[in-house]
């Protein structure tokens, strides 16, 4: 039995942790799920949208599945998310991006892995108003952080088989930040000479490249915001933000959540794709050492996928996320 903390978020995130919690139950594998809620409702509620017993509950689970929850435009509170990656030192963003069999994108060879630094850059919420004309934000980044993110980067990429690491910057504007950490990435990549081949692009120049030719690239080491920014990229190689799942790793925990937000236009009308929670879920089993439950997962979701019967209306298809559930299910 795994006690493993569920966030169900708001937008379609319920919707899609219900798919994800039905799938795992029919496997017969034994989870308590220890739910926790954050974000706006539970702000006027408690006072604060992400409480401690959150926190709380993920360090003593140490393992999270978490859906998207909402974060105000331009006001309101800092976004659960990134709070959550910060309080628990979550400093690896891992969003790993493959085609999947059936779903028709312009590239049938994307295969690479986006690792974002997770906790700095100008998602350290250092920001102040000078007056009503001016606003000013700081772009933290520090060597500590750009050197345990590339470290990890390259050790992901020994671990997985990978053959090359590339770090993404803007340092010839940025020459101090961004500056700061390809300097860190440099001095890395020294320790992997001759085991992984490291190179360096700019943040623009990979854009224009990862939509003409993605697959030049394998793993991919960024700040936290062109991080951010790239991996939505790289999901829309992939067929969109419905399948793009990801993870967010620390010493201790481990809090595993797709790339898409709470998509509040398809909010309630069952039209949402669990593909990215599941493919998320999956990756949270393998960590547990689940392999074999999370590879007939696997297995299922990719079985009714390239069949391409029954999808949701992201991927071009008609069916509701309760009628994909239960296609993924009845493949166990
Ligand atoms: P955030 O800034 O919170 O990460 P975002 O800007 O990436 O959010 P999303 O909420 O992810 O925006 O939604 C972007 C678009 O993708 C919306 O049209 C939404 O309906 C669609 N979308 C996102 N996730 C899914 C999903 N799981 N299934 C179907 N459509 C989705």
């Amino acid at each position: 039995m795994y006690n493993i903390t569920l966030i169900k978020g708001d937008g379609i995130g319920p919707e899609i942790s219900d798919s994800v919690v039905k799938i795992i139950e029919a496997t017969n594998l034994k989870i308590n799920w220890d739910v926790q809620s954050a974000g706006a409702d539970v702000a006027e509620i408690e006072g604060v949208p992400l409480p401690q017993r959150v926190i709380d509950s993920i360090k003593k689970n140490k393992v999270a599945l978490k859906a998207p929850v909402t974060t105000p435009i331009g006001k309101g509170f800092r976004s659960v998310n990134v709070q959550l990656r910060r309080e628990l030192d979550l400093y690896a963003n891992l969003r790993p991006c493959k085609n999947i069999a059936g779903i028709k994108t312009p590239f049938d060879n994307v295969d690479l892995v986006v690792v974002r630094e997770n906790t700095e850059d100008l998602y350290a919420g250092i920001e102040e108003k000078i007056s009503d004309d001016e606003a000013h934000g700081i772009k933290l980044i520090t060597r500590k952080s750009s050197t345990r993110i590339v470290e990890w980067a390259f050790e992901y990429a020994l671990k997985n088989n990978r053959k090359k690491v590339t770090a993404v910057t803007k340092a010839n504007i940025c020459k101090l930040t961004d500056g700061l950490f390809l300097e860190c990435a440099r001095e890395v990549a020294k320790k992997y000479e001759g085991k992984i081949e490291y190179n360096e692009v700019l943040v623009d120049a990979l854009c224009m490249q990862l939509v003409q030719n993605p697959s030049k690239f394998d793993v991919l080491v960024l700040p936290n915001l062109y991080g951010d920014i790239v991996s939505d990229l790289t999901a829309g190689l992939i067929g969109g933000l419905g399948v793009a799942q990801g993870a967010n790793i620390g010493l201790d925990c481990a809090v595993f959540e797709p790339v898409h937000g709470s998509a509040p236009d398809i909010k309630g009308q069952n039209l949402a794709n669990p593909t990215a929670l599941l493919l998320c879920a999956v990756e949270m089993l393998k960590h547990l050492g689940e392999v074999e439950v999370a590879n007939r997962i696997e297995k299922a979701l990719y079985s009714v996928l390239s069949e391409g019967k029954i999808k949701t209306r992201d991927l071009g298809g008609t069916s509701t996320t309760d009628e994909f559930t239960d296609a993924i299910i009845a493949k166990l």
